[in-house]
């Protein structure tokens, strides 16, 4: 048979067909040349290692269940079959000697890395009672579930909701929330998602070919596309594997990049190289002409004449000027732009929008590049990530909260993309509130963070974190704080739907515990995932469920009945009751293409892990609004379309509340945007509204690190410390042993000239200091970073202490002291060597090198506006001291507090409008009632003593 998502037989011919999997035969390849064949059957699951969520076919062997490999599953719509290094090297994580196996309790004073087996039981009974507590005394915002790597969207969500608690907290500001903020500002939605394969100009501001957002799906089809003849652009300050296939590669001084774009807007204003159409019909330029030009004639025509003089002031020569680079590059920016047409795909995610202040403005220019040239849902073109992208809801959702956590969401903030997560300790210090229940979920947030210290001034501190349960695969220096350390399961281990903007289609897939559906093909019986995982490994959605139930067992409080069992009342729901429930009733076409093969809708994802749900969709602001969608809607004076709404109503997760479209000046009434105008917010209400007017239109904000700030006769340079390396998983990769084979090194890039300038060689160690500390790190003398900043990957610098668990793959081990007055030291006394474990391989370790955590020097900078870390750090290099040795950190947290206020300090806090904590339109994950977004109504908790 032909595979789901139409792919071709020719594509098809290196993989088993479908109709095998229950029964494919391969030869054992370590008995070669002998030939022992081994019956497989071939279970979809999803990758867990980065966001794309490629597909996975895992091999499990018939004589005893094991999992013998992972290859890519080729039904997949959006990896097609193949994957990166990280998605065969799954394989590690589930065979890892290494991993947690059990639920394990704290053991003396937290932090003293000593830790016991319990029973699930004593585990759940315990959380449980104190998450219990916290709910019935009315301390609903004790309760945080801090994720790193997510999983199902809309899962935890549920949970939390159900539980009534504001307790949802995202690492997504040290990740991404500069990038979602400019792309929220202009349309509602908080991502991009370019049509590459059918692009003709591809613009890149990221090494994202080689490691970014959508990593392999967004990769392969890049590659497409340049076979097809478009033209890459990539935007980036080293010579990163993606700059090196580039057309035209712009190594521009960190911050400038907006300049760039701007000047490229400016190029395409006074040649008129726009789609005036476009503009006309879908650009809120009525309300760029009242708010910017109120005395001219609020005229379309007068609108380009004055939006095209208030641009040119960004001409190609001072864009050149900010980035250090040749006119001449951006001339040719601006060329091949403007020959792009409706097909410029362009993307950023965390690189320059993640790295200064400010960030956020030069993902606003670099879409109005989109908008100006029409390019926006077009084949070709850059969509919102919200139409290529499916949330399957489970139809059955609690009722929304009512309260607003300030822990999460403080007032300086209000038009933060994501919860203000980085701030954490420093507003725990501050003495507002407390949590009673913390759970770090696949996250290491003392590693990931900046200003680790004081994380592990907070994470110690048992008055300000009562108890803390770190849900995790594998261990982390975070994990060994941690009271309770519970076992989760790797990508093959647990279930989770996932869709992600891979192209301009929806798709949804099924993670799955393999070993399980295995078990069940053979009718083995089994209570739960913990039979089919190694040791006492669980799926979070079992964890979840029974946790809920413990909560609330006799059903009082009203969060027990969202995990019941509808076929069985009075019993918990199974994953198969939840799965068949929501692929039955929430995803379009799939319960009639499983009935196509006769099978239910549950046993089709099983089987095929994945469902395509709508493909080639472009232009959706343009589809008309169902009578559904207008029964009741009325017009306001601006078109658009809102239905009444009442302050018991939640929010949508995105979307202004009420609003459902637009009418036009022809008189056609279409979905339109998210934004609060549903049309593409040039000059944006919400930002001027909300404090900051002067950068209501895409502009030019200086970085903290721009060239003016860095004197570079003090030998001061530009860290960027936020590159990746495509074999590394974050600080997961510690348990995959053949990535560490491949990425066990990351020196310090220095451009040879200023190295030389310094009497640096490659090897050298160098002393870098930043505004509350220091790291030594060895040198790499180089032309492939520009003049002016160094760089240091990302992913490295893992440790462990004496006697405190971890992985040897990956951690030295160190020598950790803090000083009365708040001076933290880390120096490592051993590298990592070769160990014994039931995996040989650990014997022939031959790398030695853990890295350096470059984080812990690094104070918070929260972008005031998108509340981003700015991860750029001005630093001073030198030679390394006497008596410095590779991977020294030093900090002063004092210090650290000093930059926070200062940071705190460049607010213009809310409420907003009407009273307003945040516009309801921004994403929220746990979205509460429209009554708690106002602060006259909400019953506000934490936010004392401010
Ligand atoms: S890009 Fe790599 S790590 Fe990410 S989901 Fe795909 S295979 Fe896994």
């Amino acid at each position: 048979m032909d595979l789901p998502g139409a792919r071709t037989h020719e594509r098809l011919r290196n993989f088993p067909p479908p109709e095998d999997w229950d029964n494919h035969v391969e030869y054992d390849a370590k008995a070669h040349p002998r030939k022992v064949p081994h019956t497989y059957s071939l279970i979809p699951t999803i990758c867990f290692n980065c966001e794309s969520s490629c597909g996975l076919l895992a091999y499990v062997d018939h004589d005893d269940l094991s999992i013998k490999k992972f290859e890519g599953n080729p039904a997949h719509p959006g990896s097609r079959g193949r994957n990166c290094a990280k998605g065969p090297a799954t394989i590690n994580q589930v065979h890892d000697p290494e991993r947690i196996l059990y639920p394990l309790k704290r053991v003396g004073e937290r932090g003293s890395g000593k830790f016991e087996r319990v029973s699930w039981e004593e585990a759940l009974a315990d959380i449980a009672g104190r998450i219990r507590a916290a709910i019935v005394e009315d301390r609903k915002d004790e309760v945080m579930y801090h994720v790193g790597r997510p999983g199902e969207d809309g899962f935890a969500e549920r949970v939390l909701q159900a539980w009534g608690v504001d307790g949802h907290n995202s690492h997504t500001n040290v990740c991404s929330s500069g990038g979602r903020s400019g792309y929220t500002h202009w349309m509602g939605y908080d991502r991009p998602s370019p049509d590459y394969a059918n692009a003709k100009v591809m613009l890149l501001l990221s090494s994202h070919l080689e490691t970014g957002h959508y990593f392999n799906p967004h990769a392969q089809r890049i590659m497409e596309a340049k076979q097809n003849g478009a033209k890459l652009v990539v935007l980036d300050l080293r010579l990163s594997n993606t700059a090196s296939h580039a057309d035209l590669w712009i190594s521009p001084w960190p911050g400038s990049e907006a300049a760039i774009f701007l000047s490229v807007a400016s190029y395409l204003l006074r040649t008129r190289k726009i789609d005036r159409d476009y503009l006309r019909r879908w650009v809120n330029w009525d309300v760029y002409m009242e708010r910017l030009h109120p005395d001219a004639p609020q005229e379309f025509e007068v609108f380009l004449e004055r939006l095209t003089e208030d641009y040119a002031q960004y001409t190609f020569e001072y864009a050149a000027k900010e980035a250090h680079v040749p006119v001449a590059q951006i001339e040719e920016l601006a060329r091949i732009v403007g020959e792009s047409g409706s097909r410029l795909a362009t993307h950023t995610w965390r690189s320059a929008a993640a790295g200064n202040l400010g960030g956020w403005q030069i993902t606003r220019s670099l879409f109005l590049l989109n908008v100006l040239t029409g390019s926006v849902g077009t084949v070709g073109g850059t969509h919102p990530n919200g139409w290529d992208k499916f949330i399957a809801h489970y139809p059955d959702m609690p009722e929304a909260n009512d309260i607003w956590s300030e822990k999460l969401w403080p007032q300086e903030y209000p038009l933060t993309t994501n919860e203000m997560s980085i701030l954490l300790p420093h507003l725990l210090k501050d003495g507002r509130g407390k949590l009673d229940v913390y759970f770090s979920r696949v996250y290491n947030p003392l590693w990931v963070n900046p200003d680790g210290f004081t994380w592990i001034d907070v994470l110690k501190d048992e008055s300000k974190i009562g108890l803390h349960v770190a849900l995790t695969p594998t261990w982390s220096e975070s994990a060994t704080f941690a009271d309770y350390v519970l076992p989760m399961g790797h990508a093959s281990e647990r279930h989770d739907t996932m869709s992600f903007e891979t192209h301009a289609s929806k798709w949804l897939a099924f993670r799955q515990p393999v070993q399980r559906v295995a078990m069940e093909k053979r009718g083995i019986p089994y209570q739960d995932t913990r039979d089919a995982n190694p040791g006492e490994v669980w799926e979070e959605n079992e964890f979840w469920f029974d946790l809920s139930w413990e909560i609330d067992p006799d059903g009082s409080l009203g969060i027990r009945r969202y995990f019941e069992s509808k076929a069985r009342p009075g019993e918990k729901m199974t994953q198969d009751e939840y799965y068949d429930n929501l692929f039955g009733n929430s995803v379009p076409g799939l319960p009639e293409a499983a009935e196509a093969q006769g099978m239910t809708p549950l046993e089709y994802m099983r089987k095929y892990g994945v469902f395509e749900v709508a493909k080639d969709v472009y232009r959706l602001d343009e589809r008309p609004l169902t009578e559904v969608e207008l029964e009741g809607a009325t017009p306001d004076e601006k078109g658009v379309l809102r239905k009444p709404v009442t302050l018991e109503t939640a929010p949508p997760l995105v979307g202004e509340a009420g609003a459902v479209g637009v009418v036009h000046e022809d008189g056609s009434k279409t979905a339109g945007w998210l934004s609060p105008s549903r049309k593409l917010e040039l000059y944006s209400t919400t930002l001027a509204d909300w404090g900051w007017p002067e950068h209501a239109t895409p502009g030019y904000i200086e970085s903290h690190v721009s060239a003016r700030k860095i004197d570079r006769s003090n030998d001061e340079f530009v860290l960027m410390p936020n590159f990746r390396l495509p074999t590394m998983i974050h600080t997961r990769s510690g348990n995959a042993k053949y990535l560490n084979e491949i990425s066990n090194t990351h020196p310090l890039w220095f451009n040879k000239g200023d190295a030389t300038k310094l009497g640096v060689a490659t090897g050298d160690l160098v002393r870098v200091s930043t505004e509350i500390g220091h790291f030594v790190v060895r040198a790499w003398a180089t032309e492939a970073i520009r003049p002016g900043v160094v760089g240091l990957s990302h992913h490295m610098g893992r440790w462990t202490q004496e006697g405190h668990p971890g992985s040897r793959w990956v951690m030295g081990k160190v020598d950790l002291n803090r000083s009365e007055d708040g001076i933290w030291k880390l120096r490592y006394k051993e590298g990592i060597k070769p160990f014994k474990s039931e995996d040989p391989d650990s014997e022939r370790i031959f790398w030695d090198d853990p890295g350096v955590h470059q984080n812990l020097t690094f104070p918070v900078q929260p972008d005031p506006v998108s509340g981003m870390h700015c991860w750029h750090q001005k630093v001073r290099i030198e030679k390394a001291h006497d008596g410095d040795q590779y991977g020294d950190v030093e900090v002063d947290v004092n210090k650290s507090r000093e930059v926070y206020r200062r940071w705190l300090a460049m607010t213009r806090p809310g409420p907003g409008p009407g009273g307003q904590r945040r516009p309801e339109f921004m994403m929220r994950h746990v979205t509460p009632k429209r009554s708690a977004y106002r602060v006259a109504e909400a019953s506000s908790v934490g936010g004392e003593g401010q």
